[in-house]
């Protein structure tokens, strides 16, 4: 028996003899299944040609990523506090000089995933590490590998340890979640966001999209609604998704400055967008 991994995703099914006949969260709208079809494969051969890098990113916070990329690409990251260890969404490969490095940081007290398309190898990891995996009710269906280290939770807040925090901020999943750091950079608060809050290239916006691969945006109302939880919480730094995706600060004033551009965009207000409508109409 296997624990299949769908290429594409990077999402790890409950085991089976033989590979499983779809993935539905790549036959989803918001991801798309692979150029040469539906494509399995499992940890052994995982562990056999990528390795995990492992990278300090500032005091408290380490990056754990698949070289060469795998499936989506994503990172994790371990966030160290006095109360015990969170890791911050998932990948899809554990091997032993993984699971050493991590020990070694103080290991796992719980796991905590942004929203579907990150939960990769995750029953594999908590059983690793004993830990608990806290994932937003409204995603169930997405758990493709059941087991009882899950522990869905409920609401629009929930508390862990050391002072962090998942808020429920919806969008891209409607139980998508972002994990609040008050403790990270320096004291002025990280947020570590997925691709729930989506840090973009121009580093003084992040996005928000219903699909990231098919570019399919996300209402008005729930880029507001976004917006507007996150106005409260108090944050500098935004962890993304992949290495090279961190605001460094002002990260606080870059989520809302974009929500109120996304709107401004929708209604044709932004840049040549105005002249365009206007040319549209007199056509
Ligand atoms: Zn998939
Ligand atoms: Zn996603």
């Amino acid at each position: 028996m296997t624990a299949f991994i769908c290429v594409t995703c990077g999402t790890q099914y409950s085991e089976s003899e033989t590979p499983p006949a779809r993935c539905p969260i790549c036959e989803d709208e918001r991801q798309y299944i692979g150029p040469n079809g539906q494509q399995w494969t499992h940890m052994t051969r995982l562990q056999a040609d990528h390795h995990n890098v492992i990278k300090p990113l500032e005091p408290g916070l380490t990056g754990i990523g698949t070289h060469p990329s795998f499936a989506i690409g994503q990172r994790a990251l371990l966030v160290q506090t006095d109360a015990g260890n969170v890791l911050w969404d998932c990948i899809s490969l554990l091997d032993d000089p993984t699971t050493a490095a991590v020990k070694a940081l103080g290991g796992i007290d719980a796991i905590a995933i942004s929203h579907p398309h990150y939960y990769a190898a995750m029953i594999d990891w908590a059983h690793a590490f004993d830990a608990p995996i806290y994932l937003h009710a409204c995603e169930r269906k997405w758990v493709l590998r059941p087991d009882d280290a899950v522990q869905f939770w409920e609401g629009e807040e929930r508390e862990l340890f050391g002072g962090l925090h998942l808020l429920r901020l919806g969008g891209h999943y409607g139980g998508g979640q972002v994990l609040h750091w008050p403790a990270g950079a320096n004291g002025k608060g990280a947020l570590l966001s997925g691709d729930i809050v989506q840090v973009v290239a121009d580093k003084r916006y992040v996005s928000f999209m219903y699909s990231y691969p098919n570019l399919i945006p996300l209402p008005a109302a729930i880029v507001e609604r976004i917006a507007a939880k996150l106005d409260p919480v108090s944050f500098d730094r935004i962890y993304g998704a992949w290495w090279e995706r961190m605001i460094d600060r002002d990260g606080h004033a870059a989520v809302q400055r974009s929500a109120t551009r996304y709107v401004r965009a929708l209604n044709g207000e932004v840049g040549s967008l105005p002249d365009q409508l206007a040319a549209t109409s007199r056509a």
